[in-house]
């Protein structure tokens, strides 16, 4: 080859590398492109119906503490009112007949409840002197939890108020929430022992107002109301046609003697939905474990009816076996009975977590009358937390104890939080001590 020749080739050969280089550019371009429009297809977004929805007890702070026993610390989990973690056990009565008859709890049931289960629960009301009281009338469901989702479900309309109390069990708030609604939420008074502020929940009724929910026994403040409470409360809905939904899972954790009164059967003229269930009376979370009775104005409550029938149905039945569980924990001895004597160990927990935290200075707290929670409360100018977050997160990290902050129970004061005190004594005193000396730690 000449130069000339050679030159020519070259140029070629140049001309084709450049070729081949600006079309690979061009492939990884469009590769690149062809990835990125993979991807964000593959970018999953939540609904934003979940948008400004939260479930503080096992939030963030929760997952704080997740991430620090994957680091070998051990945590002292106070933040969720779990008795079998602490070594309150279902009762052997219970879970014996569930062991038996397993084998004959294979199939769906009615979506309401086995019958067995809804007579059950229907005498246990009975003789609480709840009358009119028809098979029909009784729903059994996985837990209360699925109760309040499909109770608010089958209500709410988009924009439909509820009054829920502050400080709420927050589930009660969510699902409002997640069912198109609106939580507002009324007052609970701490100087009269956390009593629902009457005049408040009138305050906040509109044309909007659907129904109104009571927590009694109450989570988080441990509040048992008195029977005129209740009778104020049922007075009020009548007065407004509002639906009564009243919370009552921890119906017989009970200390000093305190009475619970039940909303069940207490009006005519409104429609009152009541709930309880195994995961505290009869300490059995995990086997997920509710029901619910309606009383009242089912005569005027039709349509709603039928919209709770078409979802109960929805969802086929509820756990099968802990239905026989429902039979069995309502009859006979109740050994919770003895857990909230003066002796029990629940009640001597209390007293000890109640003594020991009032005698933190700066920290005060009314005395629980029923369920598992204590809800102190710490004067912010004597210690050097922003607010009741800060307080938790710090204790997590300084001093390995996990509680919940009084703002995740809707309450808009910044300076409580919730203590569950289910630990046994010997452990409950080391981390009421730690409590005490992670204030003195930041005491200003
Ligand atoms: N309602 C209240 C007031 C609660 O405190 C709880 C659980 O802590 C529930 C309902 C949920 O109960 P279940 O375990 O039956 O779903």
């Amino acid at each position: 080859m000449n130069n000339q020749a050679q030159n020519k080739y070259a140029n070629k050969q140049d001309r084709i590398v450049h070729k081949n280089h600006a079309s690979s550019q061009v492939s990884i371009k469009s590769k690149l492109l062809f990835l990125q429009f993979y991807y964000n297809l593959m970018d999953i977004y939540k609904s934003s119906r979940l948008d400004n929805l939260k479930y503080e007890i096992r939030g963030p702070v929760y997952e704080k503490a997740i991430a620090l026993q994957n680091q070998g610390y051990k945590i002292t989990s106070l933040n969720i009112g779990n008795p079998a973690a602490f070594g309150f056990e279902t009762p052997d009565e219970i879970v014996h007949d569930i062991i038996v008859n397993i084998r004959s709890a294979q199939g769906y049931v009615d979506s309401r409840g086995l019958f067995a289960a809804r007579k059950a629960v229907m005498q246990y009301y009975q003789n609480q002197g709840v009358k009119n009281i028809l098979i029909e009338d009784i729903y059994i469901g996985n837990g209360v939890s699925e109760l309040i989702s499909l109770v608010l479900t089958a209500l709410l309309n988009a924009d439909d108020e509820v009054l829920i109390p502050s400080p709420d069990y927050p589930l009660w708030t969510t699902v409002v929430g997640l069912a198109g609604g609106k939580a507002i939420h009324y007052k609970c008074d701490e100087d009269s022992d956390w009593n629902p502020s009457i005049s408040d929940i009138e305050s906040k009724i509109t044309n909007k107002t659907k129904a109104l929910v009571i927590i009694n026994p109450n989570n988080p403040t441990g509040a048992v109301y008195t029977k005129e409470t209740i009778h104020n409360i049922v007075k009020l809905a009548e007065k407004h046609k509002l639906l009564l939904f009243a919370d009552e899972i921890y119906d017989k954790i009970l200390y000093d003697e305190n009475i619970h009164h039940s909303a069940a059967g207490l009006s005519d003229e409104i429609l009152i939905c009541t709930m309880g269930g195994l995961s505290k009376n009869y300490r059995a979370a995990g086997f997920r474990g509710g029901w619910m009775i309606l009383t009242g104005a089912k005569h005027k409550a039709k349509s709603y009816i039928e919209g709770l029938n078409f979802l109960f149905s929805t969802r086929l039945c509820a756990n099968v076996i802990t239905q026989v569980g429902i039979q069995t924990a309502l009859g006979g001895y109740q050994s919770i009975n003895d857990l909230v004597l003066p002796s029990g160990r629940l009640a001597r927990q209390m007293n000890l977590a109640h003594e020991k935290l009032n005698a933190i200075p700066g920290v005060s707290c009314v005395k629980p009358k029923g369920a598992l929670y204590l809800f102190p409360k710490f004067d912010l100018n004597q210690f050097d937390f922003e607010d009741d977050n800060h307080f938790v997160m710090s204790l997590l990290e300084e001093q390995k104890i996990l509680v919940v902050g009084g703002q995740g129970f809707n309450f808009t004061d910044k300076d409580h939080f919730r203590i569950v005190f289910l630990p046994h004594v010997e452990q409950l005193t080391v981390a009421l001590d730690k409590i005490a000396l992670h204030f003195d730690n930041h005491r200003i």
